[in-house]
């Protein structure tokens, strides 16, 4: 099914039972719950599905243990139902998902001896609280095994620390994994269509306004049912049915750089749960490079945030604080920034102190919002929030939820054998199969034998990514444009922003023949592709 085919269906004259407005973590999910019921589920994304918040994630499938020490220390039953659930769910995504979650093991130092049993402690109730979802038990390590396990930590000062586990994804595909999904179980999907507006009939919002934004085509889509998923962004939709309504988002940025793999270990993960000014930071083997995060400031609301030097600096020296590495500005091969859609709740100003959880409302003229909540808790989100519709808007599913048991596409079996496999039929590197293995689990072999076919170049010559992989995407994900493929697709942007401007002319290419671009669009796809590689993805 293209985006053409999906574009008209959403066009032809019918009724959604539901019309999901964003295509991040919780709209995705949403669609895949309601389609998966059996309802009538429309779904439409300005940009591509994940282009925002979802892609710019810590990548943790994660109950916080960060939260945990809040809910403790301020008996915040809030927060604690947060990390309950979130632990729970982490189980749930990495049995659906397990070519693109797993498990990783992170090392927390502690520098004093008196802090050795608090956070041996914290850890363990950690444990505890995932029950059957537990990932391994958490344990103390002596300075001299912390120092083995990961040689990067500051050996000055150090007592000992904790080793604990926890989940760890690619959140792009896992979005990108959910509205395809989706698409299979018969809802429509659609990126680069915006809601521009609201149709109402006797003061009832029942469907919208959209604008394809690659043709410029504007059309109508009708729904019993209406929510907004927009993330950051809810407000704006929120004032689209009520020009009065009272924002209820503070966004918060939260920035990520990304250096090559020798700054950690290839299986552990560096957790400084309090910084000298109160911040979590994470230094994180991932996608063959390591993942430092991040910082929490009140920021404004924009598709593409940037990141400043300042933000940049700021991680970069708690990375030679905590870690001892002489680490420099030109070790950072990419940078994004993403924005927490943080609840507003009263009288607290500083976005680190707000709750990470959801808020779900629906206005007087039916529309419905969800805005806020953890990744790691999409789906359980969308089990509410759906229970929810089906109640307040009479609906027929023909099916209980279902999706605990759902894999996402590429996920029906867990396969360890699967990259070696790949490396012996196809006569590919070990690099190359486990990324395909990673990226596309039970249709990876699809994918090979595409890349077989005269497309088996890569795209980078220090990165895994095949040529034939942008065909594929182009045919089956609906990635539309060189930034689809080199963001959300495959991560190489994400990565190393010098090699993804590197690849583009070649991607540009490929996408140009697959499909039938004239001089004028292909013009335009480089410039806005170069723009984002420029200035911030
Ligand atoms: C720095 C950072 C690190 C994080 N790390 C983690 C982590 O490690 N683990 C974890 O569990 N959670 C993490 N989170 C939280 C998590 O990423 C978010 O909770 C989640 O991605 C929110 O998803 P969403 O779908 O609500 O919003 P988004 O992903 O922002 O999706 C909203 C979508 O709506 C679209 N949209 C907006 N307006 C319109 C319109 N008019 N028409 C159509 N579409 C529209 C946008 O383009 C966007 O794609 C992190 C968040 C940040 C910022």
């Amino acid at each position: 099914m293209t985006r053409q085919m999906m574009l008209d269906q959403l066009k032809a004259d019918q009724t959604f039972d539901l019309l999901v407005i964003g295509g991040g973590a919780t709209g995705c999910g949403i669609a895949l719950d309601a389609a998966s019921r059996g309802l009538k589920v429309a779904l439409v994304e300005k940009n591509d599905f994940s282009e925002g918040t979802s892609s710019r994630s810590t990548k943790l499938v994660h109950g916080g243990v960060r939260y945990l020490e809040k809910a403790v220390k301020q008996l915040d039953k809030a927060q604690y139902d947060l990390v309950r659930e979130g632990l729970h769910e982490r189980g749930i995504l990495l049995k659906n998902a397990p070519h693109l979650a797993g498990r990783i093991a992170f090392v927390t130092p502690i520098y004093s001896w008196f802090e050795i049993p608090y956070v041996y402690a914290g850890l363990k109730f950690y444990d505890i609280l995932s029950g059957k979802m537990s990932l391994g038990g958490s344990q103390l390590l002596t300075r001299k095994t912390a120092l083995k396990k990961f040689p990067m930590l500051k050996a000055d000062g150090l007592k000992a620390a904790v080793m604990y586990y926890d989940g760890q994804f690619n959140d792009a595909r896992m979005a990108v994994s959910l509205a395809l999904t989706a698409r299979s179980e018969g809802a429509v999907i659609a990126n680069h269509v915006e809601v521009t507006g609201l149709v109402k009939s006797d003061t009832r919002v029942r469907g919208a306004e959209v604008r394809d934004r690659i043709s410029g085509e504007s059309f109508i889509v009708n729904a019993k049912s209406v929510v907004n998923a927009t993330g950051p962004f809810c407000d704006r939709l929120r004032q689209l049915d009520d020009p009065q309504a009272k924002p209820m988002v503070k966004a918060s940025s939260g920035i990520h750089l990304v250096l090559d793999k020798r700054f950690v270990p290839d299986q552990y993960g560096l957790m400084i749960p309090k910084t000298e000014d109160g911040r979590v930071l994470f230094m994180l083997p991932w996608e063959g490079h390591t993942l430092v995060g991040t910082t929490d400031d009140p920021a404004s609301v924009n598709e593409h945030p940037e990141v400043t030097e300042a933000e940049i600096e700021y991680v970069l020296r708690h990375v030679r604080l905590y870690s001892g590495l002489d680490v420099q500005r030109s070790d950072v091969k990419a940078t994004w920034s993403g924005l927490r859609p943080l609840i507003d709740a009263e009288g607290k100003n500083d976005t680190q102190s707000l709750v990470r959880d959801h808020v779900t409302m629906t206005s007087p003229s039916g529309f419905v919002t969800i805005c806020g909540g953890k990744w790691t808790n999409y789906r359980h989100m969308a089990e509410v929030l759906v229970d929810r519709v089906v109640a307040d808007f009479h609906l027929s599913p023909q099916r209980p939820c279902a999706t605990r048991n759902l894999p996402v596409l590429g996920g029906d079996k867990k396969d360890p054998g699967r990259a070696d496999r790949l490396a012996k039929s196809f006569d590919l590197t070990d690099d190359v199969a486990q990324h395909l293995a990673r990226a596309y689990g039970s249709a990876s072999e699809s994918v090979a034998r595409l890349c077989r076919d005269g497309l088996s170049g890569r795209l980078h010559p220090d990165h895994p990514y095949l040529e034939g992989e942008v065909v594929y995407v182009a045919k089956q994900e609906m990635a539309e444009r060189a930034m689809d493929v080199l963001t959300r697709r495959l991560p190489l942007a994400l990565l190393d922003q010098q090699a993804a401007r590197e690849a583009l002319p070649r991607v540009l290419d490929l996408l140009q023949q697959e499909f039938g671009w004239d001089e004028t669009r292909l013009s335009e796809e480089m410039q806005l592709a170069e723009q984002r590689l420029v200035h911030a993805l």
